[in-house]
């Protein structure tokens, strides 16, 4: 799970999902951001988090003195960032420039956390499926060891990561079931093993006897990756909640549920946007940050509507299903798979304003046990 965007904006969906990798947008006329450093816990060297803004803008109107998490009723308050978007991207976020610096720090979201694509995913932190000649690879291998760095934070705390994060090393394998595919697999285990990720091919005899339930054919193959890990997106939420919030009674966090970010406020003497406006708040920022996943790039064009501002790569939206079974014991899996075309559906580019995928996408499956011993079955 690793996409985020810097700026200000967002928008919607439960069953949509967003291409891992970097979300970017133009902030020219925004902020100018500095943001260097781990994104979790106290194993990863933190630097200095700077945050500078360009030009002025009035003395903010309060700073927040706010203990409790019932939604505030003010109509305006004042922090040093503003997050739009409670999913995993957003409050993550949160919690960087809460552990990192002494920023304060507001989240906001049109609903709850895990009522977008977070709610939905089925957890899987794995690099087998990832390409290191890609452009998104440094942030890959750099998202994938924060998560497993966290998790050994926990272990530090004395806490289970299982327990905290339903964190589990599962080993992952990519399958495919034609020669070509067996090409492309050894390939990629070529590539993954130079970059430095454990990896290695698997006939399928090989795949049989270590996944006993997954049958390839007799010309197919697997990448295996063994490191590779999962957690439950909805556990990891709530721990990142619970750290967020104990910097709430010193002033430095809040929360502003059920509140869609219906504008922003522009300074009327430099021109800044500086604020976001929800259905009931007025929330002041430095540095305003848009982690609305797939709502993401509609928001970004509402709000920017009339003005003169670019924005470009922005987030698509994409589809997915999981189908998860309760205590079904006549298959288990012993790994974490994916079929090898979600490969091709990943680094599948789309012209914009194209909303109807299935005209241009097959369909791939992923399978995974959960941290409750459920099969979930992915559908991309
Ligand atoms: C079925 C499925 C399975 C998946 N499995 C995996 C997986 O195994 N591994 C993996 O890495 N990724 C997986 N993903 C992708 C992953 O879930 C997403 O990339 C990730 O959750 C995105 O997080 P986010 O915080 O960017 O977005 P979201 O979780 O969608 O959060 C965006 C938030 O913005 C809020 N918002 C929207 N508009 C507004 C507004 N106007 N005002 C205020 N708030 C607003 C929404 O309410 C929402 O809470 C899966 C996705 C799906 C759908």
């Amino acid at each position: 799970m690793s996409s985020a965007s810097i700026a200000v904006n967002s928008p919607s969906s439960s069953n949509h999902f967003i291409k891992d990798g970097v979300t970017s947008v133009n902030v020219n006329r925004l902020c100018s951001f500095s943001f260097e450093s781990g994104l979790f816990g106290s194993k990863i060297p933190t630097k200095k988090l700077s945050l500078s803004v360009n030009g002025t803008r009035p003395t903010r109107p309060e700073r927040i003195s706010y203990s409790g998490l019932e939604p505030v009723k003010a109509s305006s308050r004042s922090f040093d960032v503003v997050i739009v978007g409670a999913g995993v991207i957003g409050l993550t976020i949160a919690r960087q420039f809460l552990t990192g610096s002494d920023l304060s720090v507001a989240v906001v979201d049109k609903a709850v956390p895990c009522s977008g694509a977070t709610g939905a995913g089925q957890g899987y932190i794995w690099m087998v499926h990832k390409n290191p000649a890609s452009e998104t690879w440094e942030l890959t291998k750099r998202s994938h060891q924060l998560w497993k760095m966290l998790a050994e934070t926990i272990r530090d705390q004395g806490m289970d990561p299982l327990q905290v994060l339903g964190w589990k090393k599962t080993g992952s394998l990519l399958v495919g079931r034609t020669p070509e595919d067996s090409v492309m697999l050894r390939k990629r285990v070529s590539q993954l093993s130079e970059a430095g990720v454990r990896a290695e091919y698997l006939s399928t005899d090989e795949l049989h006897s270590k996944e006993p339930a997954i049958y390839v054919g007799t010309d197919g193959g697997a990448a295996f990756a063994p490191d590779d890990c999962q957690l439950d997106a909805h556990q990891a939420v709530s721990y990142i909640e619970k750290v967020n919030r104990s910097f709430a009674p010193e002033g430095r966090y809040a929360e502003f549920y059920h509140e869609p970010v219906t504008g922003l406020v522009r300074s009327t003497s430099s021109g800044e946007f500086e604020a976001v406006q929800t259905s009931n708040n007025t929330l002041y920022g430095k540095a305003i940050v848009v982690a609305a996943g797939c709502w993401s790039r509609s928001l970004m064009h509402d709000l920017f509507k009339g003005s003169h501002i670019q924005l470009d790569a922005l987030v698509m939206p994409r589809k997915g299903h999981l189908l998860v079974f309760e205590n079904f014991n006549p298959l288990q899996l012993n790994h974490g798979s994916m079929e090898v075309g979600y490969v091709d559906y990943q680094n599948a580019t789309f012209p914009l304003g194209l909303d109807d995928q299935s005209q241009t996408l097959s369909v791939s499956m992923t399978a995974t046990i959960d941290m409750m011993g459920n099969l979930v079955l992915g559908k991309f």
